[in-house]
C-alpha cells in the first residue's frame, strides 16, 4: 500500500468519526441528522464504551444491560437475544474491520499518543506486511521498522501485566457506577437576528450541512522583534500524517503536503458570561472575556505572566449566510471580533509557547505546548498564494480583508506601535 493510498484512507475514516460525533453529540430534536457519507453507519465506540466496559465486552462488540437487553456498541442497536445481535454485527459491522482499526489507533487519549510513525507500522503489520515491504512502503530504515515493531510488543506485554493486575484491584467492571460524558464548553447559538437560541456541543456548531450561528475571537498576537519588525503569532495545524509524508519523501510530500497555518482564536463559550439571555443578543462583555481566555488558555511565556497583554479590539468580521468551508471538514457561519495584542519587547521566541488541544477519535482530548512562530505581516499576506502554505479560514479571513482594507491594516500598525507595555 503506498502513502498515498493510506493517507486517502485516512483522511477518509477521520472525516467520517468526525461526522458521527457530531450527529451523536447532537442534542437538538433533529438527532438523527443524514450523513452526507452513504456508508457510515459504522464504529462509534467512544472514550465511554472503553472506560467503562470489560475487554470481552468490547472483544465481542456488545454488551449486556439488565434492563435493556443486549446494546451495540457500534451503533447502539438494542436487541432481547443474544444470537440476534451476533448476526446483526455480521449483517452490519463485519466489513467496518479496516474502519475499526483506524478509529482504535487514534484513540491517543487512551493510547498515550503513539507517534505517527508507529501508528503507520502499526498499520501496516495490521495489513500483515513484511519488515522489508513496510519500510518500503513508508521509505523508512528497516533498522526502525523493527524498533517501532518492538516498541509495539512492548505495549503488548505492558497491556497483559497492567490487565492482570487491574482484574485482581477489580477496577475491572465498573459499568454499574458508569459516569455520564463530561460537560463540553457549550457554545451559545444564534439565530439570524443574532438572539441567542440555545448552547450546543462543540463539534456540532460546524455541522456541514446545518452550520450553527456563533460567535467567536481571533487574536493577532504581535511582537516587535530585534530587526525593528512587527511579527505575528501562527500556529501550525497540518495533519502530523501529512507532515510525516513529506518528510518520508519530499517530491511526494511536496504535491501531497501543505502546511495548514491559523493565528489563535476560539469561539464564545457559555462560560465566558455569566448573564447570557435566551432570545437576547449575546452581552457585549462576552467578546473581551473570550479573548482574554483564549488568550490565557493558548499561549504561554515561561517565567512570565500575560497579565499585562491586553486585548484591543480592531473589527468584526462576518463569514455571513452562507459561512465559510473549514479545513479539513465543515462548515462556519460566525460572527468574530478581531483582537491585537502586542507582547512586550526582548521576551526570547524560546519562552513563548503556544497550545495545541484536540480531540481524538474516542472523543478523548489532548493538550500539547509547541514553541511558537512569528512572520511579519508580508509573509502571512504571502500564504494566501503559496504552493506549500495555506491559511485556515479565521486567518484566511483577516488577511484578506486586510488585503482589500489598507486603511484597516495602517490601524492596526498603528494601534500595534502605540500599545501600552
Ligand atoms: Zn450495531
Amino acid at each position: 500500500m503506498s502513502i498515498i493510498a493510506w493517507k486517502t484512507a485516512w483522511d477518509e475514516y477521520s472525516q467520517k468519526t468526525i461526522y458521527q460525533r457530531v450527529s451523536r453529540s447532537c442534542a437538538c430534536p433533529e438527532k438523527t441528522a443524514q450523513s452526507p457519507y452513504s456508508d457510515t453507519r459504522e464504529i462509534a465506540m467512544n472514550i465511554y464504551d472503553i472506560e467503562n466496559r470489560t475487554v470481552d465486552e468490547l472483544r465481542q462488540g456488545y454488551y449486556y444491560d439488565p434492563g435493556k437487553g443486549y446494546i451495540c456498541l457500534h451503533c447502539e442497536f438494542t436487541s432481547t437475544s443474544a444470537s440476534a445481535m451476533e448476526s446483526h454485527l455480521k449483517e452490519i459491522h463485519s466489513k467496518e474491520e479496516d474502519s475499526f482499526f483506524y478509529h482504535l489507533l487514534n484513540a491517543d487519549s487512551v493510547l498515550g499518543e503513539l507517534s505517527y510513525p508507529v501508528k503507520m507500522v502499526a498499520y501496516c503489520l495490521y495489513k500483515r506486511m513484511t519488515d522489508k515491504e513496510i519500510g518500503e512502503t513508508l521509505n523508512m530504515n528497516p533498522n526502525t521498522v523493527r524498533s517501532h515493531r518492538r516498541l509495539l510488543r512492548k505495549k503488548y506485554s505492558e497491556c497483559k501485566v497492567m490487565l492482570m493486575l487491574c482484574e485482581r484491584m477489580n477496577l475491572g467492571r465498573q459499568s454499574d457506577r458508569a459516569r455520564p460524558p463530561a460537560p463540553d464548553e457549550r457554545i451559545p447559538g444564534l439565530d439570524a437576528d443574532g438572539n441567542v437560541i440555545g448552547f450546543f456541543g462543540k463539534d456540532r456548531v460546524h455541522d456541514p450541512k446545518r452550520p450553527i450561528p456563533h460567535a467567536s475571537v481571533l487574536l493577532l498576537v504581535a511582537q516587535r522583534h530585534e530587526d525593528g519588525a512587527m511579527r505575528f503569532l501562527i500556529c501550525t495545524k497540518s495533519s502530523r500524517m501529512l507532515t510525516f509524508a513529506g518528510k518520508a519523501d519530499a517530491a511526494f510530500g511536496e504535491q501531497l503536503h501543505k502546511r495548514w497555518i491559523d493565528i489563535e482564536g476560539g469561539q464564545c463559550q457559555q462560560s465566558d458570561c455569566a448573564a447570557i439571555e435566551l432570545h437576547k443578543p449575546l452581552p457585549e462583555e462576552i467578546f473581551i472575556n473570550a479573548a482574554k481566555r483564549e488568550l490565557e488558555e493558548e499561549v504561554y511565556i515561561k517565567a512570565y505572566p500575560l497579565d499585562t497583554a491586553k486585548p484591543m479590539y480592531l473589527y468584526t468580521d462576518e463569514t455571513g449566510k452562507e459561512g465559510t468551508k473549514l479545513f479539513p471538514f465543515g462548515q462556519n457561519m460566525e460572527t468574530t471580533r478581531v483582537y491585537l495584542v502586542r507582547l512586550p519587547d526582548g521576551i526570547p521566541q524560546n519562552r513563548i509557547l503556544v497550545r495545541d488541544t484536540w480531540t481524538d477519535s474516542v472523543g478523548g482530548s489532548i493538550t500539547k505546548r509547541y514553541p511558537s512562530e512569528f512572520v511579519t505581516f508580508e509573509e502571512l499576506l504571502g500564504f494566501v498564494d503559496s504552493d506549500d502554505t495555506a491559511l485556515m479560514d479565521g486567518a484566511l479571513r483577516v488577511v484578506e480583508r486586510m488585503k482589500r482594507d489598507p486603511t484597516l491594516k495602517k490601524r492596526m500598525f498603528d494601534m500595534l506601535e502605540n500599545a501600552e507595555l
